[in-house]
């Protein structure tokens, strides 16, 4: 037997608009593009949830009360979509789990139309492969899109990222959000955990960083110090240099070396290339800490 809350109907006005506010009925979703997705909160089956009545119920149940009626006793709400989130009043219906399962069996043979096929389809899925090159590729804002291709940022941003459309073609983005312009879209979630491996073992410089995946080193030293994709996983290096020094190539140094440098250099005996090498930075960065455009809070 299911078990499963019943739903108090008919629903409260305040939960009715709540579910239609996370239901996107915008072609792409699904196997035939005609799904309505749910947009909010899911549970990790995959199914989407909603509080009503203060309790957590499957979106789709929620949807099959609001637009058929009530699930009769003990009988699941199943998918002739087969996707989840779908929350479409006609890809709904009620059986056991065993109907469902069989269900599942027999359209897994089926051969499905999908998303360019479907009359509700406003793009097509070369328009979708496009779309990704562009923004994964050139680099190109998702309101710029939106407009390119007449459809809400929302859609773009779903279909860079493969929640919709995704069995089209086209390069699919880490659904980690790009922090700042100046993230080289080059990089990929994968780069920006390897930059910080890599750099947090302290063998190579920012600088060889940069050249190694093709990004200034002023990017490298954002990655670094987490001022951009701070979602990302990764080693964490932790300096004084990364709390409240320069950007850039001095990194790797630390508050307690900044007073000796610029010592060094009044001196007279060394040049900054000189002194750069010994502290493992370039001669620029140098330049920059005895001009104090860096590291100007240390004495
Ligand atoms: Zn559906």
């Amino acid at each position: 037997m299911v078990k499963a809350h019943p739903i108090r109907v008919p629903l409260e006005p305040k939960e009715l608009s709540r579910f239609w506010a996370r239901i996107d009925k915008t072609s792409g979703y699904g196997p035939d593009g005609c799904c309505w997705e749910w947009q909010g909160a899911t549970w990790p089956n995959g199914y989407g949830k909603l509080r009503v009545n203060g309790l957590n119920i499957g979106a789709h149940r929620v949807a099959y009360v609001i637009q058929r009626g009530p699930i009769p006793n003990g009988l699941c709400v199943c998918h002739h979509c087969d996707n989840r989130l779908c929350c479409r009043k006609d890809h709904l219906f009620t059986g056991t789990i065993a109907d469902n399962h069989a269900d599942m069996c027999r359209k897994g043979r089926q051969v499905v139309i999908r998303g360019e096929d479907n009359h509700a389809a406003k793009l097509t899925e070369a328009q979708v492969a496009e779309m990704r090159c562009r923004y994964v590729e050139d680099g190109d804002l998702t309101r710029v899109l939106a407009q390119a291709y007449g459809v809400d940022p929302g859609t773009v941003t779903r279909i860079v990222h493969g929640q919709k459309w995704k069995h089209a073609p086209g390069p699919i983005c880490s659904p980690y959000p790009r922090e700042g312009a100046h993230v080289s879209i080059k990089l990929t979630v994968h780069d920006v955990v390897a930059i910080r491996d890599i750099y947090a073992d302290r063998h190579v410089t920012q600088e060889q960083l940069a050249v190694q995946f093709g990004v200034s080193s002023a990017t490298i030293g954002d990655i670094l110090a987490r001022r951009t994709w701070r979602r990302v996983p990764g080693n964490v290096v932790k300096s004084p240099a990364h709390a409240a020094g320069s950007r850039g190539s001095c990194v790797k140094l630390t508050a307690i070396q900044i007073p000796g440098i610029r010592r060094e250099y009044a001196g007279g005996q060394s040049s900054l290339c000189a002194i750069g090498r010994k502290y493992g930075v370039t001669d620029g960065a140098i330049r920059k800490i005895i001009r104090r455009q860096t590291w100007s809070h240390v004495p």
